[in-house]
């Protein structure tokens, strides 16, 4: 038996794969009306507690917007994002600045890494040109 995979279940790999399908970032409710809408439909709190389980195995990554949304994506995808603080729009950031930055020794030690998040607030273009109107 090998231990390097963590087993998953049905549902999370339905999850995943649905993760995987899309190229942007997905809520637990829109997770749970794209799989309502095939073969696989599960309930919202099934959908919220296997997303959970993939946080902690290391197979997704969770982001918290300021709207105290919740957004999963696959781990791997390495993507941050500029928000509007005004209007709300975001747009995706070119590159990843903490790629470059070195984690101490002393957390890479005693602490397993999974993912990190990144984000920068400010005012779009469009609303910056409104505000100065
Ligand atoms: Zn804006
Ligand atoms: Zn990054």
């Amino acid at each position: 038996m090998s231990t390097s995979k963590p087993e998953i279940s049905k549902r999370q790999k339905q999850l995943l794969d649905e993760l995987n399908k899309c190229a942007d970032e997905l809520s637990g409710q829109e997770l749970y009306r794209s799989l309502h809408a095939s073969e696989f439909s599960m309930g919202l709190t099934t959908v919220y507690r296997n997303l959970q389980v993939l946080v902690k195995q290391g197979l997704v990554r969770s982001r918290h917007l300021p709207t105290g949304e919740v957004l999963y994506a696959p781990v791997e995808r390495d993507i941050h994002h500029l928000t509007c603080v005004s209007c709300g729009e975001t747009k995706r950031l070119e590159g990843c600045p903490v790629q470059a930055m070195k984690t101490p020794k002393k957390i890479s030690n005693q602490f397993e890494l999974l993912f990190h998040t990144l984000e920068y607030f400010g005012l779009c273009h469009n609303c910056s040109q409104s505000i100065k109107a």
